[in-house]
């Protein structure tokens, strides 16, 4: 038997509900806040995700599904997506059509990791970008638009941290100081700090390794080192934030995996979830455009990873979905009638109504079983002397009432009848 590769879930009928009703509260949102969709391939050249998301990266240097195609190109699946929305921005030259962007998108997404709860190879994300302008306000309602969709949802446990990390000169001067902070500790960082050491120092904030975080305890901060006007954009975030009620805590500490960032930095974790608890993570990327080829502009933006919200909603208790109804079952009460019954069918379909009915010659018995467990409004009666005179009875499933329906005139008797 050939199986689903691993770390990749299928959604089932089942939990389909849930998928639907996050996706459109999703599209609900980004049009309340004027968010206009963007798609792009599943996948794009290797070089861009390189070039755009880092060499230093977890996803670049360990994590990302790249291949040869046939004619040898260096081929990636997509493992986020501000890289290839970045992509077709310039491409598209959608900053000469109008100066700020915004975009959003819902995705699968494709990291190589270790599976866990909240942690596939297939995971999908939903998240936005905003290109082409730099004022704080825009920072705020990124998070803003995350954190309204996640508390939509009646997800309760949340946190919002947020941080700066200021501009690359700014920054220099934090990890020379960081740097001689931690020269006499390298022996006792984690192996994978002692690495980012060398290569990417401030990585060394995000290390989850418990001697790590105790040995940064006395560590410079980097909200220190800002300069006047990142200071300033961070007050402004903040203020933002306060002007709508948001809650946050600061956490000098989040400087997030990608290279690209500058300023502010967020994420929204949620204690329902195990340790997998980042929900979503965003920040400014000012620098990514100009790096990838295009003319300089500013830009901000964030993810939030659907698998884990959906486990954060079922541990909270956050889904109250409807039952699966249909509006007809049509119950065939004399075998030979199935053809006037698919007739019937089609005609309450072309009108809108949702309509199930037996496909396999099963007994009066049998179809009202399958009626009631499609929880249908409304069984139709086809068949017997009623269908002699043209008629078909129609029962209300919820009060039982029965009454005679004329099958001439179908669908207009159904339609005056559900307006009463
Ligand atoms: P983590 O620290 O958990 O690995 P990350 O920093 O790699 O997260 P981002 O690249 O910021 O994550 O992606 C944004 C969101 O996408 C995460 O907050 C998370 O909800 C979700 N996400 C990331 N990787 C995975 C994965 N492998 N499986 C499921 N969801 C994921
Ligand atoms: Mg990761």
């Amino acid at each position: 038997m050939i199986k689903a590769i691993t770390g990749v879930k299928d959604a089932l009928p089942s939990d389909i509900s849930k998928w639907r009703m996050i996706e459109e509260t999703v599209r609900n949102y980004f049009n309340l806040f004027n968010y206009k969709e963007i798609r792009t391939p599943i996948f794009e050249e290797t070089a861009l995700f390189k070039r755009g998301i880092g060499e230093e990266t977890d996803i670049v240097g360990k994590e990302m599904y790249t291949f040869l195609d046939r004619s040898k190109t260096s081929l990636t699946l997509k493992p986020e997506m501000t890289a290839s929305v970045v992509r077709a921005f310039i491409e598209h030259s959608l900053g000469s059509i109008q100066p700020l962007n915004k975009l959003f998108y819902i995705s699968p997404m494709f990291r190589q990791e270790k599976p866990q709860a909240g942690r596939y190879r297939q995971f999908h994300q939903f998240g936005a970008e905003a290109l082409g302008c730099s004022s704080p306000f825009l920072d705020a309602e990124m998070i803003q638009i995350a954190y309204d969709i996640l508390t939509n949802f009646g997800l309760k446990n949340l946190t919002v941290k947020i941080n700066s990390i200021g501009v690359p000169e700014s920054r220099e001067a934090y990890k020379t100081k960081l740097k001689e902070y931690l020269a006499d500790k390298t022996e006792q960082l984690s192996e994978e700090s002692q690495k980012r050491f060398e290569t990417n120092i401030l990585r060394i904030l995000d290390s989850k390794d418990e001697r790590d975080q105790k040995l940064l305890e006395g560590a410079p901060i980097i909200l220190d080192y800002l300069d006047e006007k990142s200071k300033d954009d961070f007050e402004l975030v903040k203020q933002a934030l306060a002007l709508t009620g948001l809650p946050y805590e600061i956490d000098p500490k989040l400087v997030r995996g990608l290279d690209y960032y500058t300023n502010t930095t967020f994420e929204i974790v949620s204690n329902s979830v195990g340790s997998q608890s980042a929900l979503c993570g965003g920040g400014r990327y000012d620098l990514l455009i100009g790096l990838l080829g295009g003319k300089p502009t500013p830009g901000v933006g964030f993810a939030a990873g659907i698998e884990r919200i959906i486990l954060a909603c079922e541990n909270e208790g956050c889904f109250n979905l409807p039952e699966d109804s249909i509006d007809f079952y049509i119950v065939r009460l004399d075998k030979e009638l199935t053809g006037k019954a698919y007739e019937y069918a089609a005609q309450l379909r072309r009108s809108n109504y949702v309509v199930e009915l037996d496909y396999s010659e099963k007994s009066v018995k049998a179809q009202m079983r399958e009626a009631n467990k499609c929880n249908c409004k409304y069984a139709l009666f086809v068949g017997g002397e009623e269908f002699k005179e043209g008629k078909a009875g129609l029962k209300n499933m919820q009060n039982g009432e029965q009454q005679l329906v004329s099958l001439e005139n179908l669908v207009s008797e159904i339609k005056t009848l559900s307006e009463k």
